[in-house]
């Protein structure tokens, strides 16, 4: 018997370039991202959103203009390939399949770009795309939304829906690199501004106080989707989602631990039983409310920072509630999140704002009582509707 122990380590490095006007010819970050893999000419397709074209005034043009300006290190293959925004675009493989006939048309190599812009499901789908045709073609990610700006499109994963199962099918592939261009932003739909915000909630109640203290402090500039405050909530989040991947010990998620899913193993199948009405970052917003009291319920969070994580999400806009909860079979949820994760159940909860834990088991009885408390506590708000923080319902009661 023989056994030869291969080992090797791949080193991994991209810039994540916070920007502005990335289409204006003296924007060079899009031509300095291409430059890293050498002088040349280098091959691209544009995969874009359907509504970032439809809805920023003279995109297209820009883009052509763009490489027209140029030429000498850009070629573009086709023009931008529209995907349809959106979920949708993650539950068909049509729009996949459209990518990798494209690629094989144009006959892209695995030194060639795809220059992929939209929001988080559209970066999922043209990244796996990306990731699977010829093994890995190099991947540039233009996020257009606040969660993909801060999260999605910040990482090392995509994924696509299938057998009705949110990111079945995907891969851990690292992106060439990440343009993020404030100016997108302006076009979004103030549910796509808020949707995001949660995930910076998430990332700062595991990881950073004083980051939750920020957020805490420009809440109603948050809340009014100021720019400067939400340019440096993207920033701060998007560094720490980087800086978590990098340093966590465990970026291809080989592991069972995965702190960066708090409030998700609820969130997806949110997502999945309002058949997406909710968004992915509104469905966050309520797995946060659930693991937060689920954590203060079973003693590891206090009364006080309970009550500013709820004040919180309340003073952003989020719905903290939302009939398909009341669908939701937490076993079989649970159960999924495991067979996901692989290896042991492990859900992270809060020991406090900025610090998480794994927990291996959660009691459905406490789970099934905090999903009441938010419906009743819904109840309540419609009753009373109110912004002030002083008349929240006490959740420290009962
Ligand atoms: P989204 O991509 O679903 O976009 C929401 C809507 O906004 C869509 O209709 C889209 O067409 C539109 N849109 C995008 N940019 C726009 C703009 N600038 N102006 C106007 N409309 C615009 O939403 P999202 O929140 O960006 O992404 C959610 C997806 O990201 C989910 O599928 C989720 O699973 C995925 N995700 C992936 C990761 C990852 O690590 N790969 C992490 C978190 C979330």
């Amino acid at each position: 018997m023989k056994t030869i122990q291969q080992r090797f380590t791949v080193d991994y490095s991209y810039p994540v370039i916070f920007t502005r006007a990335m289409f204006d010819p003296g924007n060079t970050v899009l031509l300095d991202a291409v430059r890293r893999s050498g002088g040349g000419r280098h091959q691209a397709l544009v995969v874009i959103d359907g509504e970032v074209a439809r809805l920023t005034f003279g995109l297209l043009e820009r883009i052509s203009r763009y490489a027209q300006a140029h030429a000498d290190a850009l070629e573009f293959v086709a023009p931008p390939f529209m995907v349809r925004g959106g979920e949708v675009c993650k539950h068909e493989p049509a729009e996949v399949e459209r990518i990798h006939a494209l690629v094989e048309r144009h006959r892209l190599c695995r030194h060639s770009f795809i220059i992929a812009i939209g929001g988080g499901a559209v970066l999922d789908a043209a990244g796996y795309a990306a990731a699977t045709a010829h093994r890995g073609i190099r991947l540039i990610r233009i996020p257009t939304t606040v969660l993909a700006q801060n999260d999605a499109g910040v990482g090392v994963k995509n994924g696509i829906n299938g057998f009705g199962r949110k990111n079945f099918l995907g891969t851990f592939s690292p992106p060439y690199a990440v343009i993020n261009d404030f100016d997108f932003l302006d076009t979004l739909h103030p549910r796509d501004l808020r949707s995001g915000i949660a995930e910076a909630v998430k990332v700062a109640l595991i990881r950073d106080r004083s980051f939750f203290d920020s957020l805490y402090a420009d809440r109603t500039s948050l809340a009014r989707f100021e720019p400067i405050a939400m340019e440096r909530m993207i920033i701060r989040c998007a560094e720490l989602h980087l800086e978590h991947i990098a340093t966590c010990g465990d970026p291809f998620e080989r592991g069972s631990s995965r702190p960066l899913d708090f409030g998700h193993w609820n969130a997806h199948k949110l997502e999945e039983l309002s058949r997406f009405e909710l968004r992915h970052g509104e469905s966050v917003a309520i797995g946060i409310a659930l693991d937060a009291l689920y954590s203060w319920h079973t003693g590891t969070l206090g009364d006080l920072d309970l009550r500013r994580i709820m004040t919180l999400l309340d003073s952003l806009g989020f719905a903290l509630y939302h009939p398909s909860l009341s669908w939701l079979d937490i076993e079989k949820s649970l159960l999924e999140f495991r067979e996901h994760l692989g290896g042991e159940l492990s859900i992270p909860l809060l020991a406090g704002i900025g610090c998480a834990f794994e927990t291996h088991r959660i009691d459905t009885e406490i789970m099934k009582s905090c999903i009441d408390k938010l419906a009743s506590r819904a109840a309540q708000k419609s009753a009373a509707p109110s912004g002030m923080e002083s008349e929240l319902p006490h959740i420290s009661e009962n």
